[in-house]
Formats: structure tokens, sequence, C-alpha cells
């Protein structure tokens, strides 16, 4: 079986012509399977029936599981996905208005099981790597999250920010790309379609030739010596080799486009008056603004190193004010969705196996509290 859903208008038209069918079908079925939410051919009733017939015969319309949502106080609501072997992933819808008031539905997209960067405060890191998703599980995230809104709310924003690292996994991640941006699928502006990379520099290039939606690098050092410790990759592709890239990439792009530098703020690590001047030299001249984000915990058990707290109000807007002060737009990102373990870094996929991550956690010495305990704080609001 061919599955159609995730498949860009481009490889739709091939499939069709393949079949020795015209390829303005690849049209008719991108419009049912996106904006009618159709997953049976029988339903596309603008196709001669024993097309239908040989499409139901060779291919499907198939989105990964959603198991039921969890909400957070704040509105924002988090889904387990399961992929295929029955691997586990979330997805995060971030309802919020933007400053000009219309609403905005903001969707956090996984693109790996797990992950092989082992970032040093990040929960996903900690599992480890599990299996890339496939084009239809990426985009069927979004494709399932949109039947679920409210009636008459879409999809406005689409973030690489779940779990994974999506220039790792470059060819699904693009094709979802394409896909959101496809008018007849998702109709999502390029500016709303953020790729986010712990800095996969080679890829940065690749993606530049292949789309321009928007980047976001997971930065969080100024030196090297730091981020190499924050984010091991660092140590493959230095800081000035990947600022080079990201360059590469604002001159692909052109007009008044600018990247987004993420910076998670870790007390006491990241988050020093020399650590804010490093990040004003270092990005300076660069079309670039800062997110910052204030460090969320998760479960020692998981792997949260004991020493990382997120820094007080106090700290982060003092950091805040010295990026200002340079001339480095800088904004805030609030932290939400975290009473249900859904906020940036929290992601982890696992709802039924934490017993098997804690005994594996346990043997490798690492302790931590009881099952019990730790459901309770991941769903305490
Ligand atoms: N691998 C990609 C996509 C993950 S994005 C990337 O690294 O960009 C997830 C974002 O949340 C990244 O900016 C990441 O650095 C940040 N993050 C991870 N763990 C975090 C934590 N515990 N607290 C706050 N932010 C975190």
């Amino acid at each position: 079986m061919t599955n159609l859903l995730g498949m860009t208008r481009a490889r739709l038209k091939a499939f069709f012509g393949g079949l020795g069918e015209k390829p303005y079908r690849a049209e008719q079925v991108m419009k049912w399977i996106y904006r009618d939410g159709v997953a049976d051919f029988e339903a596309m009733t603008d196709i001669a029936k024993p097309l239908r017939r040989r499409l139901a015969d060779i291919a499907d319309i198939r989105a990964p599981g959603f198991g039921p949502g969890h909400r957070a106080a704040d509105g924002v609501v988090k889904w387990p996905v399961t992929v295929a072997g029955g691997q586990k992933v979330e997805t995060v819808l971030i309802p919020d208005v933007s400053a000009s008031g219309a609403k905005r539905n903001t969707l956090c997209i996984s693109s790996q099981v797990g992950c092989a960067l082992d970032c040093s405060f990040c929960a996903t890191g900690k599992q480890g790597f599990g299996a890339n998703l496939r084009r239809a599980e990426i985009v069927g995230q979004a494709w399932r999250a949109a039947r679920l809104l409210p009636p008459g709310e879409t999809i406005t924003n689409v973030v690489f920010m779940g779990m994974g690292e999506p220039l790792l996994n470059f060819d699904a991640a693009m094709d979802a790309v394409d896909v959101f941006m496809d008018h007849l699928a998702f109709g999502i502006s390029k500016r709303r379609v953020t790729v986010s990379t712990a800095g996969v520099a080679p890829r940065i290039y690749d993606m530049a030739a292949r789309t321009d939606v928007s980047l976001a690098i997971s930065l969080h050092a100024a030196r090297d010596d730091l981020r190499d410790a924050l984010v091991p990759l660092n140590r493959k592709y230095p800081i000035a080799e990947l600022l080079s890239a990201c360059r590469y990439y604002l001159d692909s792009m052109g007009e008044r486009r600018t990247i987004t530098i993420e910076y998670t703020l870790i007390d006491g690590v990241n988050d020093r008056r020399e650590d804010a001047e490093a990040l004003v030299e270092l990005l300076a001249g660069m079309r670039a603004k800062v997110n910052l984000i204030p460090f969320n915990p998760f479960p020692a058990a998981n792997g949260c190193p004991a020493a990382y707290r997120r820094p007080s109000r106090n700290r982060v807007l003092y950091f805040q004010r010295q990026l200002l002060a340079g001339g480095l737009p800088a904004m805030l990102r609030t932290t939400r969705g975290d009473d249900i373990a859904a906020a940036c870094g929290q992601l982890t996929g696992a709802f039924e196996d934490r017993t098997r991550r804690r005994a594996r956690y346990q043997q490798r010495g690492l302790g931590g509290p009881s099952d019990q305990a730790l459901i309770a704080r991941e769903t305490a609001a």
C-alpha cells in the first residue's frame, strides 16, 4: 500500500502519472485529504468510480494514532502519538492570540522518536534515538490535530520543536514542510513554518536549496567550550561553522527575514552577564532575534541534571535587558503547558514505559522517584 498522506504535490503527481492518470488528480486528492479531512477514496466524489476502486486497492491515507489529549490549565493540549512499531512521540498545540488580536494555533510537532543529540538539558535527548518519523507521521500530526480544533479554527503556525532533530530526518521533514505550505493542503505561509535545529550545519545549506521557511537555531551558548557541554553536536559543527550556514540561509531567504536564535537559560550555567555580552558580540550584524526560554526542569529519573535550575524571573529579565541594550532583539518565551510536561524540552512520548525508563536509569545508577511521584509531578496543575 502506498500511503498518500504527507506526499508533496510533486510526488502525488508522479504517483498518478505512474498510474497513467492526469496530474490534476493529485490536486483533487490533496483537496480531499487536507481540506475535507477525507481518508476514504470512496468519498472522493469527483473521481471516477473505477479509479476510486483502483486507489483503494493500491493506496491508503494513513495517519499515526492519536491518544486522548491532555489539556493544561493554560489551554495547551498534548497528544500522545503512536507511530510505526508502536513507538510514541508527542504533539503539542499552543493556542494564543497574536499582537494584532488574531487567534493563533501553533502546532509543535515531532520529527523523530527520541533524539540522538543528547543535549544536556533536554528530556527527549536522554531517551536516546528511536526512529525517524515518516513524512505521513510528521504531516499526520497536523492532519489529526486540525480535525480536533474547535469548528472554524485552523492550524496557523507549525514549529518543528517537538521531539527529534528535523535536519537529521531531512527528506521527510522537507516533504512535510512543502505540504504545510501548499495552498491545497495546510496553506501556511513560509514565515509561519519554522524548522528548529540544534545545528546540523551542512543540512542548513541543503535546506536553503530546498525551501525558504523560517529557521530557528538552538544556540544556548555563545562560546564553544560551553556549547560543547550543552549541545554535544557542537564538537562536530562549532559555532563559527554553524553561523556561516545561518548567514548563507539568511541570504538565500532574502527580503527582510530573520533567523531565530533559541537560548534556554539555565541558572548559573549560561545566564551570566558575560554570557549575554558574548551573545551580543557573536550575533552583531546578523539579522537574528533571540528567543529566551527559561529552563524547564524534568524528573531526575528521566536524566535531568541535579544542578540545572530555572533562573529567577529577575535574572531572566536582566539577561533580556542586556541583549536589548546591546541592540539584539530578544523576547521571552512564556513557559506554557508545563503542568502536563508539554513545555520545551519536556517531551518524552513515554506515557506507558516510565517504569522501563526508570529501570534503565537505575541501572545506570541515577535512581529517582517512584512512578507515582513522577506521574503526580507531571500531571499536577
Ligand atoms: N532538535 C531541534 C528541535 C527541538 S526544539 C532543536 O534542537 O532545535 C526544542 C527546543 O526546546 C530547543 O530550542 C531546545 O533547545 C529547547 N529545550 C530543550 N530542552 C529544554 C528544557 N529543558 N527547557 C527549556 N528549553 C528546552
